[in-house]
C-alpha cells in the first residue's frame, strides 16, 4: 500500500474516539473509509459488532480477519446523577490518576497525542490497542480493491474487548460467516517469547489461555516465505487476544500481532503516555495478510508449504535408510547364529 495512503487512513482511525462500549464514533470512521469500496458490504450484528466483506468473484471465503474498536478508558456511570467517571479496562489502579483525561461526552481518554509517526518509523497513539488492528484491515480492503483480487474474506470489527470480549462472545454465539471461516485475531501485543518491535509483524502461535489452528498458522507462515516478508513467530503470552474468546466456542482461530510498547499505555516508569507500534512492523503485515488472502483464493501453494515439504523430507529419509536397516538386522541374525 502506497505509505501516504496508510499514513491518512492511519490517521483517520488513530484522531476517532473511542472507549468500551462507546464505539459509535470508530465504527462510523470504519464505514466511511470503507464506503468508496465497491466490492466491500458491511453489516452490524445486533451487538453492533461491524461484519465486513469483500467479494469479488466466486472464491469460497475462508478467513475472517478481526480487530476491536474499544480501548481502555473512562466513561460516565450510566444513571449517576453525579456523573462519577468508572475506568473500563485492564489499567493498575495506581496509574489511573496519572495523566488528564480528555472527555468526549459520556466517554474520556488519557489527554495523550492521537496520532503521531516519528522519523525513525514509530507510530504513537493515546490508543494502539486496537486501532492499529482496525487500521489493517482497512487497508486491506483497499488492497484488495486496488489489485483487483478475486477473492472473498471478511473483516470483524468487535466492541468492548478491553472489558472480556463482549462482542466477540456475541459473535461467536451467533456466528454468521459461512462454514470453513477461520477467524484471524489481529492485536497489539506487548513484547514476550523473543519477539521484538521492528523485526516484523508477529504469527502468534498462542496467547496467555490458548494454543491456535495450527493450518491457518502454517497457511500464513508459508505465505510470508512465499512472498519473502519477514515475519516473527512468537507466543505472545502477555495477555490473551479474541482468538482464544473463540476458541471456547468452538470456532477455529489464529492471531497475528504488531509487538506493541507502553502497552495499556503504562510506561516502566511506572506513569502514563502514548503506546507505539513500528510502522514497518504494520506495513508488513498488511502485505501478509492480503497475499494470504490472494494465495488461499488462487488454491493456496499446496506442495511448496513448509509442511508438505518436510513430509516429503522424512519420506526421503526413510527410503535412504532402508539399507542401513536390512544390514543391521542381518549382522543381528548372522551374531545370534
Ligand atoms: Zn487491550
Amino acid at each position: 500500500m502506497h505509505h501516504q495512503k496508510l499514513v491518512s487512513l492511519l490517521r483517520r482511525v488513530m484522531e476517532t474516539p473511542t472507549a468500551p462500549f462507546h464505539e459509535y464514533h470508530m465504527a462510523a470512521t470504519i464505514r466511511e473509509l470503507l464506503a468508496p469500496l465497491t466490492h466491500v458490504t458491511i453489516t452490524e450484528d445486533a451487538f453492533g459488532n461491524l461484519i465486513a466483506c469483500y467479494r469479488r468473484g466466486r472464491k469460497r471465503p475462508r478467513l475472517a480477519f478481526a480487530a476491536h474498536l474499544d480501548h481502555p478508558g473512562w466513561v460516565k456511570k450510566p444513571g449517576d446523577a453525579a456523573d462519577t467517571p468508572e475506568f473500563l479496562g485492564g489499567v493498575p489502579a495506581d496509574r489511573l490518576e496519572k495523566c488528564p483525561v480528555k472527555w468526549f461526552g459520556e466517554f474520556g481518554m488519557w489527554d495523550l497525542p492521537a496520532f503521531e509517526l516519528t522519523k525513525d518509523g514509530l507510530i504513537r497513539s493515546r490508543a494502539c490497542d486496537d486501532l492499529i488492528g482496525c487500521v489493517e484491515i482497512v487497508a486491506l480492503f483497499h488492497e484488495l480493491e486496488r489489485l483487483n483480487a478475486e477473492a472473498t474474506c471478511y473483516g470483524l470489527f468487535t466492541r468492548a474487548e478491553e472489558v472480556g470480549f463482549v462482542g466477540a462472545v456475541h459473535l461467536a454465539k451467533t456466528w454468521p460467516l459461512p462454514d470453513g471461516v477461520r477467524f484471524v485475531s489481529l492485536e497489539t501485543s506487548a513484547p514476550r517469547g523473543g519477539a521484538e518491535l521492528g523485526k516484523g509483524p508477529v504469527i502468534r502461535v498462542g496467547d496467555r489461555m490458548s494454543v491456535f489452528d495450527d493450518e491457518i498458522t502454517a497457511e500464513l507462515l508459508d505465505a510470508a516465505a512465499a512472498e519473502k516478508i519477514t515475519v516473527q513467530r512468537a507466543l505472545l503470552d502477555g495477555g490473551s487476544c479474541e482468538a482464544t474468546a473463540m476458541q471456547l466456542y468452538g470456532i477455529r482461530s489464529a492471531a497475528m500481532s504488531v509487538i506493541l510498547g507502553n502497552y495499556h499505555n503504562c510506561t516502566p516508569e511506572g506513569g502514563l503516555d502514548v503506546e507505539y507500534v513500528s510502522l514497518a512492523d504494520v506495513k508488513g503485515l498488511i502485505k501478509l495478510i492480503t497475499t494470504t488472502v490472494i494465495q488461499m483464493a488462487s488454491g493456496g501453494k499446496g506442495k511448496t508449504s513448509a509442511k508438505a515439504a518436510m513430509k516429503r523430507r522424512l519420506e526421503e529419509r526413510v527410503r535412504a535408510h532402508r539399507v542401513h536397516d536390512r544390514a543391521a538386522k542381518a549382522a543381528w541374525k548372522r551374531s545370534i547364529g
